[in-house]
């Protein structure tokens, strides 16, 4: 059975509670509309501020059930783990004790399971194709689908697409509170839980990798999102104005700059994630740049790597996203399957991320 957003909350209680030199609790500042607070979980055991960390994102869209229960269900594997001085094995994919030991003590791990507890709670009670958050329909909007905002377009990343995008780059976003899938909400960040991700991001600057769990496609994707990827034209990047209004079309010549270096290591990373993912049972989940789903704005992938751009304080981010299954709400049996590919991805990126 899939977990309820009670029960995600005590089961981060009772791992805190069975591993306390292990684990801290972190509560994000920002209530949701509905008045909820859904926490973090860090596993490690060095301080939060002593050790590299990976950020690890379930539950953003309502729908996708299965990767809340699969950080869950990663961090228990972990703590046990850990524990009891033994590997981890998904399939053919394989972690040694030692690899466990690594992780554990020198890498930080902030699982946040569930980002959008309201949407979840909407999604498993009432309607269970729910997407969005649940921020109250603006006035003069009614009807049930002008509740709520897409959180992964609510990022302050290019997130004027009407004005940042080229109007034919087919940008998968909406300015209408009534649009059911991807209302970008009345403003970046404008939103609990949006805050509540760039909080955990600001506040632990040690964090060098942001995981995004999403279903379903699958596929695994790495920056960017907003046009294709360019190496060669650093002044042709989010930031420049001057392509506004014609970013976002392919194979026009404009892309987005990433270092060549970065572009590496952000392709690496997603390739070994998808080795391991693999090995499971056998699934292909590839690796590809996000642009390559759809040219996307305000995303939380986006985001997290662009931060250090905007702000040279800031910690370089490598941001993903999983694209976990191939259903919302698998039978839990594959569901459990699931599980086990984004559990055997998630190990591998924290076994090879960069940490001191
Ligand atoms: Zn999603």
């Amino acid at each position: 059975m899939y977990l309820n957003v009670a029960e995600i909350e005590s089961a981060i209680t009772s791992l805190h509670g069975a591993h306390p030199e292990t684990t801290e609790i972190l509560t994000p500042p920002h209530t949701t509309h509905e008045g909820r607070t859904a926490r973090l979980l860090r596993v490690g055991t060095r301080a939060a501020d002593d050790a590299d960390g990976i950020l690890l994102l379930g539950g953003v869209h309502a729908r996708e059930w299965v990767p809340p229960d699969a950080l869950v269900s990663l961090a228990a594997d972990l703590l046990e783990a850990h524990e009891l001085g033994t590997g981890l094995g998904y399939g053919s994919s394989s972690f040694t004790a030692a690899q466990v030991a690594q992780v554990v003590e020198n890498v930080n791990l902030f699982f946040y399971p569930c980002v959008n507890p309201d949407g979840r709670a909407f999604s498993q009670t009432a309607s269970p194709m729910w997407r969005k958050n649940r921020r109250p329909a603006p006035a003069g909007h009614t009807g049930p689908s002008c509740v709520g905002v897409d959180l992964n377009r609510n990022f302050d990343f290019l997130w004027e697409f009407t004005t940042k995008f080229a109007p034919d780059a087919d940008v998968h976003t909406s300015v209408d509170p009534c649009d059911e899938q991807t209302y970008r909400g009345p403003a970046a960040a404008s939103e609990p839980e949006t805050e509540n991700v760039v909080w955990a991001l600001e506040n632990h600057p040690r964090i060098q990798c942001m995981v995004d769990v999403h279903s379903a496609v699958p596929v695994i994707l790495h920056s960017w999102g907003s046009d294709q990827n360019q190496t060669t034209t650093p002044s042709d990047n989010f930031r420049n104005p001057e392509l506004d209004g014609v970013r976002g079309r392919k194979d026009d010549g404009i892309g987005e700059f990433i270092p060549e270096q970065d572009l590496k290591i952000a392709v690496g990373l997603a390739e070994r994630m998808s080795d391991a993912v693999r090995a499971v049972r056998g699934v292909d989940y590839g690796a590809e740049p996000a642009y390559g789903l759809y040219p996307t704005s305000g995303a939380s992938d986006d985001y997290a790597y662009s931060r250090h751009f905007t702000d040279p304080a800031a910690t370089k981010v490598f941001g993903y996203t999983i694209e976990c299954g191939t259903s919302f709400q698998p039978a839990f049996g594959e569901a459990e399957q699931v599980i086990r590919e984004v559990s055997a991805g998630l190990l591998a990126l924290a076994v090879e991320a960069p940490h001191t």
